[in-house]
């Protein structure tokens, strides 16, 4: 997975793989994709639930005091840059594919969602950041926040996902960019090794690193946190950091990608 890739007015964004088209199409829900962004319906199913417990809609909603099903579907692109490698990552190719300024992914995020408010008459209020790790690219989240409310989506929420090692590694420093309206962000804790690394990691980062990063997302109101298949030890210290309220465990689900990862196919 490649480095971070600097620039002042664009965001690097990753085309979708052909193996992680093959999830979309089976997973459940609103299924429309194109080059670079997807649609994901979270919750499904009559409980309710996503295969691997995320609680994003739920969070979003209860940060917004809104409704779960105004939260559920999301527009997602995806960033290239991540220096983790995660053994259950869903991501087949994270490569930077095109260079998009803000205005350009809101043009491309109104489309898709007009599209989809004229074909299904559902609304989509959720611009979801995905990686890679798209907190490397937190400077751009007030960029996009502008971008929504110039096109009249204010009630649009960013979503993006973080990984509590951007400072360690790249020396950028996500929880500066938070304070925004209608920002959500899912901080998210990545499995370790038993000596306390990040046993995946391209790059040396000790558990100790990730820690001193969360502490500057607690407490925040429109912040909270995930913990994926990590040990028993791993988890306790999670919940006795960041508390138990504002922390969801997430199970790891193996799609298409896996398997072919597995068999050598990817
Ligand atoms: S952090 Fe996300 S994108 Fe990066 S390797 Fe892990 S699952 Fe894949």
């Amino acid at each position: 997975m490649i480095d971070i890739i600097e620039s002042d007015e664009s965001i690097p964004i990753s085309a979708i793989g052909n193996t992680q088209i093959t999830d979309i199409v089976r997973s459940k829900g609103i299924i429309w994709y194109n080059k670079y962004f997807r649609v994901c319906t979270v919750l499904k199913g009559d409980n309710y639930q996503a295969l691997n417990c995320d609680q994003s809609p739920y969070r979003i909603a209860n940060y917004i005091n809104g409704n779960i099903e105004d939260y559920n579907n999301h527009i997602i692109f995806q960033t290239p840059t991540c220096p983790l490698k995660c053994p259950y990552c869903y991501v087949d190719r994270l490569q930077n594919d095109i260079m998009m300024t803000p205005e350009e992914i809101i043009v491309e995020f109104k489309r898709l969602r007009n599209r989809i408010k004229k074909t299904l008459n559902i609304d989509i209020n959720v611009l979801h950041m995905m990686g890679g790790d798209p907190a490397v690219y937190a400077k751009f989240w007030p960029k996009i926040r502008k971008a929504l409310d110039a096109c009249n989506m204010s009630n649009v929420v960013i979503f993006s996902d973080c990984l509590m090692v951007e400072d360690t590694i790249y020396g950028i420093k996500p929880w500066e960019y938070i304070d925004i309206p209608n920002m959500v962000l899912s901080c998210n804790f990545k499995t370790v090794s038993p000596n306390g690394k990040y046993i995946y990691s391209t790059k040396d980062i000790t558990l100790e690193d990730v820690f001193v990063e969360a502490a500057h997302y607690i407490g925040r109101s429109n912040v909270y946190f995930t913990v994926i298949n990590t040990d028993e030890i791993h988890v306790n210290r999670m919940m006795s950091t960041v508390g138990t309220k504002n922390l969801d465990l997430l199970k790891i689900v193996l799609y298409t990608v896996n398997k072919r990862r597995a068999e050598g196919r990817l």
